[in-house]
């Protein structure tokens, strides 16, 4: 149960991203940068294992990366 994947869609919020490419280094098979220099995700990316997910998430300096589970609730960054 605690193992149950939540992560079912990930979001990267273009404009807020610097292109740090700290998630792509955490999660290369989730995120990369495209020509101009600002992450994307990669197909299937929300498969992968959600513990990673939220690594790279939460490694973004700006928290660019939004995190959502099947019901479309964001699981990362918390509402404040
Ligand atoms: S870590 Fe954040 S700022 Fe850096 S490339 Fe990824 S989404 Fe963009």
């Amino acid at each position: 149960m605690e193992n149950k994947k939540k992560i079912h869609k990930i979001y990267v919020d273009r404009k807020a991203c610097i292109g740090v490419a700290t998630c792509v280094v955490i999660a290369p098979d989730a995120f990369d940068l495209d020509d101009e220099g600002i992450a994307i995700v990669k197909e299937g990316a929300e498969k992968l294992d959600d513990n990673k997910l939220l690594m790279a998430a939460q490694s973004c300096p700006v928290l660019a990366i939004h995190l959502f589970d099947e019901e479309g609730n964001r699981i990362f960054p918390a509402k404040l």
